[in-house]
């Protein structure tokens, strides 16, 4: 029935190309607010383009753009998507140019084709194709476009305590997601929340001779010796109460993720490891990728870090760390039981600073939206794979009580999101949309 419209969409691949080459050439950095609103723009007019009504809404920092059809449909779909990026940084190890989209190959190379200005196009260009063919819309749509979501969608609550009734929709399709390592397709149907902080110490009014560290304090040392207060060789988190109110995975979970094969060698290779952490394999693995909440450590500075030796003793040492959080858990909470302990193994010396933080949020596997994907999926790609949970997280907590959202895009194994080279091949991104066109079809069936 909506052969025309998948005619369309293989006919006009390049277009829908040059608008993800245009988005990316804004390089919309949200850590360092470049390009925000110009991005914003195109992400409108694309949509106005498309035949949506638009609005932006100018919350604190970058504004959030809405897109929305009613067609009178039974059923609404709805867009979960974001037009920010990560820093393109280290440069040095990108071969073209980050914000110069280039195809190599198979693949478009850029900073964002994958996560996730890549999938924003591809959704946007289902609706072009529907209005330029002609052809009614089995469903309503709606757009969530944000631009602050590679910095914890730190201001996204301010628009969505203002919006409840534009959250309403049957299903949702959150922003990511693509091939697993063996080209299998995967959905995630939740995210972990975060809570990230900087931890600094800073004990001297300068940098000062090394010789002198017999005499006066190291603030290197001594923020080590706190963050290693943190955990034990275990992995298991040693703050008062961390673990408290945690819910564990449910049966039905539990089921789900006895049925996914995480292909276990591919993956050690890829990351180059000959096993993962404690040996873990098999259930307990997945218990723990999909289950646990984690305390990493993502930065580590203090002192000289450039060519051969510079002998110095530096006055602060900071290191930022991020814990995934799991259902149940709250960043604020965390926050509290992390300066508490700090404080109780005399550690009031070091500062916290609160970046970013929110809960974890799930759809219930068993949600017949889910089945919907599945379907439309098997039309384009084949099997799907269902994951649970993401181990990677987003503000889905602020959606999902209001929609129930699952995460489908085109990017693979190799995108290398938040990563030099990143990029998307061209083939998922065509057929991405297509399985669009069959989740809104199965969707009016429901
Ligand atoms: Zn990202």
């Amino acid at each position: 029935m909506y052969e025309e419209v998948v005619e369309y969409i293989d006919k006009n691949l390049e277009t829908s190309l040059e608008w993800l080459k245009g988005l990316v050439r804004f390089p919309t950095v949200a850590a360092k607010g470049q390009s925000l609103p110009e991005t914003a723009n195109m992400v409108e007019a694309l949509l106005k383009g498309a035949g949506l009504e638009t609005k932006q809404h100018h919350i604190t920092g970058a504004p959030v753009v809405t897109g929305w059809l009613d067609v009178g449909a039974k059923r609404t779909l709805m867009f979960y998507d974001h037009y920010d990026v990560q820093p393109a940084e280290p440069l040095d190890l990108w071969e073209s140019d980050p914000f110069e989209p280039e195809i190599r190959g198979e693949r478009i190379y850029g900073r964002g084709v994958a996560d996730n200005k890549g999938d924003t196009t591809t959704r946007i260009a289902v609706l072009k194709a529907f209005k330029e063919t002609g052809t009614d819309l089995p469903v309503n749509i709606k757009f969530v476009v944000e631009g602050e979501e590679e910095i914890g969608s730190v201001h996204l609550p301010e628009f969505t305590e203002k919006n409840h009734h534009f959250l309403k929709a049957d299903g949702g399709i959150w922003e990511f997601g693509g091939a697993g390592v063996d080209g299998v397709q995967e959905a995630w149907l939740g995210l972990k929340g975060i809570f990230f902080v900087e931890l600094e110490v800073e004990l001297l009014s300068r940098n000062v001779h090394s010789s002198l560290a017999c005499i006066l304090p190291a603030p290197a040392w001594r923020l080590l010796q706190a963050v290693n207060s943190l955990k034990d060789e275990s992995n298991k988190i040693l703050i008062d109460g961390f673990y408290d109110g945690m819910r564990p995975l449910t049966d039905a979970e539990l089921a789900a993720i006895s049925k996914v094969d995480l292909r276990e060698e591919a993956l050690q290779k890829a990351y180059g490891v000959e096993e993962f952490l404690h040996g873990m394999e098999g259930i307990e693995l997945k218990k723990a990728y999909y289950g646990d909440p984690t305390c990493n450590i993502c930065g580590l500075t203090s002192g000289y870090q450039g060519k051969g030796s510079m002998t110095v003793l530096p006055a602060k040492a900071s290191v930022k760390i991020d814990f995934r959080l799991v259902e149940g858990m709250h960043p604020d909470d965390v926050h509290k039981k992390l300066r508490k302990h700090l404080d109780d193994h005399g550690f009031s010396d070091v500062r916290i600073t609160y970046f970013e933080g929110y809960p974890a949020a799930k759809t219930p596997v068993d949600h017949p939206f889910v089945s919907i994907v599945e379907k439309a999926n098997r039309k384009v790609f084949g099997d799907l794979v269902i994951h649970v949970t993401s181990p990677g997280s987003g503000p889905l907590y602020l959606f999902n009580e209001h929609v129930p959202m699952v995460s489908v895009g085109c990017s693979d194994h190799d995108s290398r999101a938040h990563s030099p080279n990143e990029s998307i091949v061209i083939e998922n991104f065509r057929k991405a949309q297509h399985r669009i066109v069959w989740i809104m079809d199965e969707m009016s069936r429901w």
